[in-house]
């Protein structure tokens, strides 16, 4: 951009913010609404809705300023970097703040009119984080007879806490999720106690098969507040990063109660807390948080099919989340059923060992290759050559939290557009095998069908060759029954087998709700995920937010967190300030309480 292009930018975004400033600040919904576009997007992250809520026009923008505006009393709102502009499209980095908080967020402005605006609560006034100047002093100079070391003093709170002292929240499961979510909730202050049924934090990662390294890369996956060190690997072998978050649970202080199995919750509704029944070394201890939050994740309920004749089957039989990997299967027949992620990892694990392996395809599939991924989809926002250009990894994940679900396919389709053409050799292979492929029902690929269903495609990292050179054989259809030592088709077929791996998937984490609360409160709160796309697995009405992930539920004070690294870096910081605010006793008004639509 020229001086001059880059000066009638600017003007254009500060004029746009001081009207909007103008209209909040006089109170006025309808003006403020009109400084949008017909179509146009207001994401915000709970700083003025106290929820994940996405309004779009500015009928809904109206509304939601016309019950939030009193009390959120927004101001200051200005630029922190040089706008940019292209193809017609304005963008710029923004802060404010509110009555109780500090935000950023991004805008981008079409014709003078806003298109869309994301506000994200970043921290809330009084309650920083004691980081950079207000860091702590970590030492107490002077004399004292009563001096308590560090040590003594986490001591003491482990000793305490659960006991004599009842945790402000406590997160049931420290998968990376409970662990980022814990240590967020650490540095502002509410006391915490994350329970987890593994010996180890880590532990479920490591207890995942063999093979299986991260197929997200290293930009990624950061976790909160420590970056992976500059020599980590791109993809994380599964232990590697079991032991990262070991050491990351211990240095980040959190109350992890390992070898703890939370075993039933209700909600007193009389004392405004839950119940929580767990059991730690033999003996039950119950605890009485404020808060529940259930991370115990969105790839751990595991959705295994009933299939007749499983009770005669004799050999080994059991769901991908079970899988010990292929050292015992040397020789064997494997049949493998499922064609994601988990069964072509197994699978090419399987040929690895030295196993006849099958794999049975039901339905497509989507496949992208994760060079071609890493390049196309990933490299702007997290990779190397991002960072180089500025774009930290928290930049990036404001950048994707910028792009309303509602029109974020429209950026992704020429993304995978792109992909096809580069990859058609490959595909043209795999179809040739017999593989059934797809790219999402819109063409949007991979990312919109995590969003949307969380499963449904495999990011290649070499099982596709097998599949394509028939080195693991590919079955088609559906199963039919088990015999003693085979599976057979519906159309008849029959694989002999000595073990079958069900890589069927996992179900909806109110289904989490249902063992621990009960099944009443577990359709209360209804599906977890998808945002209501209509999309199989996914099924409207829109929602235009991922279903009661990170925000409000109808339950009152329970809350789910999970999703993959990215997702529990990102959004663990906004329930967490949500959480805080409530023990804080600071009005937490939700605007757009979700409603109910699915049960599971
Ligand atoms: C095969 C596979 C590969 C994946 N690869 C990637 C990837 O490359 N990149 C990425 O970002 N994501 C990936 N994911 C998705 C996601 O990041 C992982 O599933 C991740 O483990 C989710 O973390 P979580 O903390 O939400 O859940 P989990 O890691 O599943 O942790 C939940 C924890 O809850 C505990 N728990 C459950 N019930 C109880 C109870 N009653 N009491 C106490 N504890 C309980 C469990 O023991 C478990 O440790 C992958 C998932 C799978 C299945």
């Amino acid at each position: 951009m020229t001086d001059t292009a880059a000066h009638s930018v600017a003007t254009e975004v500060e004029q746009w913010l001081a009207r909007f400033e103008q209209a909040l600040t006089e109170g006025d919904s309808a003006g403020s609404a009109e400084l949008f576009g017909d179509e146009s997007f207001w994401r915000d992250l709970v700083s003025f809705t106290w929820n994940l809520k996405t309004v779009e026009g500015p009928d809904e923008i109206r509304d939601m300023l016309e019950h939030t505006l009193g009390h959120t009393r927004p101001r200051g709102w200005r630029t922190t970097e040089p706008p940019a502009a292209a193809d017609g499209v304005t963008e710029a980095w923004i802060e404010f703040e509110t009555e109780v908080g500090r935000g950023h967020g991004h805008l981008r402005l079409k014709d003078g009119k806003a298109w869309t605006l994301l506000t994200a609560l970043d921290e809330l006034k009084g309650h920083e984080q004691p980081a950079g100047p207000m860091r702590p002093k970590g030492i107490e100079h002077g004399a004292n007879p009563d001096r308590e070391t560090w040590l003594e003093r986490r001591r003491r709170e482990a000793e305490e806490l659960g006991h004599t002292t009842q945790p402000e929240v406590v997160i049931v499961g420290g998968g990376q999720g409970g662990i980022a979510l814990g240590a967020r909730l650490r540095q502002l202050g509410v006391p915490t106690i994350i329970v987890e049924r593994n010996e180890r934090p880590g532990d479920s990662w490591r207890k995942r098969y063999k093979s299986l390294c991260l197929h997200d890369p290293v930009w990624y996956d950061h976790l909160p507040y420590i970056k992976f060190p500059e020599h980590w690997p791109v993809f994380s072998p599964k232990d590697k990063i079991g032991d990262w978050l070991e050491m990351y649970t211990r240095v980040m202080e959190l109350n992890y109660w390992s070898s703890t199995t939370a075993k039933s919750a209700r909600y007193d509704q009389q004392a405004g807390e839950w119940v929580v029944v767990v059991e730690r070394d033999g003996a039950d201890i119950t605890l009485r948080p404020g808060q529940l939050v259930l991370a115990m994740g969105m790839s751990g309920k595991p959705n295994v099919p009933e299939i007749p004749g499983a009770d005669v089957f004799t050999g080994d039989q059991h769901h991908s989340s079970q899988h010990p990997g292929p050292d015992r299967y040397s020789g064997k027949k494997a049949v493998v059923v499922g064609s994601n992620n988990s069964a072509h990892d197994i699978c090419a694990a399987l040929w690895e060992g030295g196993a006849d392996v099958t794999m049975v395809q039901r339905s497509s599939t989507h496949i992208v290759r994760s060079d071609t991924l890493m390049d196309v989809g990933l490299s702007a926002l997290y990779s190397e050559q991002a960072v180089a250009d500025g774009v930290t990894t928290e930049k990036a994940d404001m950048i994707f939290a910028s792009l309303p679900y509602r029109i974020m396919h429209e950026f992704q389709i020429p993304l995978y557009d792109e992909m096809r053409e580069r990859d058609a050799d490959f595909y043209e292979r795999l179809e040739k095998a017999g593989f059934e492929l797809d790219w999402g029902e819109d063409g949007s690929g991979l990312f919109m069908k995590y969003l949307r269903r969380g499963s449904g495609y495999y990011i290649d990292v070499g099982a596709c060759e097998l599949v394509a050179g028939g080195d693991v054989k590919l079955q088609s259809g559906a199963v039919d029954h088990l015999t003693e030592d085979a599976v057979v088709m519906a159309d008849g077929t029959e694989l002999p087998a000595d073990l079958v791996v069900y890589a069927t998937g996992y179900n909806s984490m109110n289904g989490w709700a249902a063992d621990l609360i009960s099944q009443e409160v577990a359709d209360k709160v209804g599906k977890v995920w998808g945002h209501g796309s209509d999309t199989a697995k996914d099924p409207g009405p829109w929602e235009g937010e991922q279903r009661n992930m990170w925000k409000p539920t109808q339950q009152q004070a329970l809350w789910f967190h999970g999703g993959n690294l990215h997702q529990s870096r990102h959004y663990s910081l906004y329930l967490a300030l949500q959480l805080k605010a409530r023990a804080e006793g600071i009005d937490t008004p939700v605007y757009g309480l979700q409603e109910v639509h699915h049960v599971s």
